[in-house]
């Protein structure tokens, strides 16, 4: 058997070898390292994977998100209303703005962002709304687009980790992830579904003025060369990550649904077992599974991942700190804030290897032992 990674980079690169190689070489050999062909084709291409008009690269996912914060003008105290139970990077750049991040809770079957706990954090100092769709589908963004339009707040979604996901409205119309909002916010770290070959993110608009203000914040506020009109910062995507992406771009449905069909595997090995609860997938979603991840119940986890690492299998927790118990936070001095769903989910979430290569004999391997440990 193949041993198995949370993530092998090494097999799909393997597989498309030749093409990259190809596309860095092209950078190399024309040395347009900056603000090449590469990138603005690249650009090109997503804009159009995404049908929305404006796609802006930048460094990294991090990045992506201040710069969207930034382009809205957002203000040191202003309010904005987040999930805990994400990645740090969604809220980090929030106290970075010395903006103030209200914690609220998430739903315990999607692990996104609660519409009915967002409703009751508004206060006179909102400003906008971070939904991040975590582990790869859609945060409920019908319920919170109407809320952002009810009270007048802007929306940025976090769709690093749900490239390619979509959501259908009741009135039928279907969105990709990073579409809907503002401002969509992407990360093209190399174990993302669309993964580069080091650091890259993007910032996607359907507003041409936000789209030309985000741009010249990630060029240091520049209007026109040596004319700095904002205070902006030096966020690039370079041309060699850009010369992957456009070639992995072609591939990433592709690699979507090689997520999709591993999370079938194991959702249905686990399927009769009352102690594992394997992902939910909310009504008009479509799941493309940058984690798998399972909620455990009455299991020790610990032993698990102990038990599994001994079968050379990796498993994860994604996240084991909930953003608002992280120390970074204290000097903001927020109230108690109380999230139950968030905590409860925090000691139960279990995550499995997931990426595009996975065959059946790893995950027949995987589940068999998890079901071993479990039914002990
Ligand atoms: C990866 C990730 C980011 C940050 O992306 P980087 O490119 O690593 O800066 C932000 N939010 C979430 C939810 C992520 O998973």
């Amino acid at each position: 058997m193949i041993p198995i990674q949370m993530v092998d980079l090494k097999r799909q690169y393997s597989k498309i070898k030749e093409e990259v190689d190809k596309a860095v070489v092209d950078v190399m050999d024309n040395t347009s390292f900056i603000n090449g062909s590469a990138v603005a084709s690249f650009t090109s291409k997503l804009s159009a994977y995404l049908g929305i008009e404006h796609v802006i690269p930048c460094a990294n996912g991090t990045d992506a998100l201040q710069i969207a914060m930034m382009a809205l003008d957002l203000q040191p105290g202003d309010e904005v209303i987040t999930p805990s139970f994400t990645y740090i990077a969604t809220t980090e750049v929030m106290a970075l703005l010395r903006l103030k991040p209200v914690f609220v809770d998430v739903d315990p079957d999607t692990f996104n962002i609660n519409a009915d706990a967002i409703r009751k954090a508004i206060t006179n100092k909102t400003k906008a709304i971070v939904p991040v769709h975590l582990y790869g589908q859609s945060a409920n963004m019908e319920e919170i687009m109407q809320i952002a339009n009810e009270f007048g707040l802007y929306v940025i979604e976090d769709n690093a980790q749900a490239i390619g996901a979509t959501i259908s409205f009741s009135d039928g119309s279907v969105h990709k992830t990073g579409t809907i909002g503002h401002f969509g916010c992407t990360s093209f770290f190399p174990s993302k579904n669309l993964g580069a070959f080091g650091d890259g993110g993007a910032i996607f608009t359907r507003d041409a003025a936000l789209a030309e203000k985000a741009k010249m914040i990630a060029n240091h506020g520049q209007s026109k060369r040596y004319y700095h009109d904002l205070v902006g910062c030096n966020s690039r995507l370079d041309s060699m990550q850009a010369a992957v992406l456009n070639v992995k771009i072609d591939y990433l449905d592709e690699y979507n649904e090689a997520r999709q069909l591993a999370a079938a595997y194991y959702s249905k090995a686990f399927s009769e077992n009352s102690r594992i609860q394997t992902p939910t997938i909310a009504k008009g979603n479509t799941h493309v599974f940058h984690q798998y991840t399972l909620k455990l119940n009455g299991v020790d986890r610990n032993e698990l991942v102990n038990y599994l690492g001994g079968q050379k299998i990796p498993a994860m927790i994604y996240y084991p700190v909930p953003a608002h118990r992280q120390k970074m936070f204290s000097f903001l001095n927020l109230p108690e804030v109380n999230l139950p769903v968030t905590d409860w989910l925090t000691e139960r979430v279990f995550s499995l290897p997931m990426h595009t290569e996975l065959d059946q004999e790893q995950l027949e391997f995987i589940t068999t032992h998890v079901l071993n440990f479990i039914n002990k």
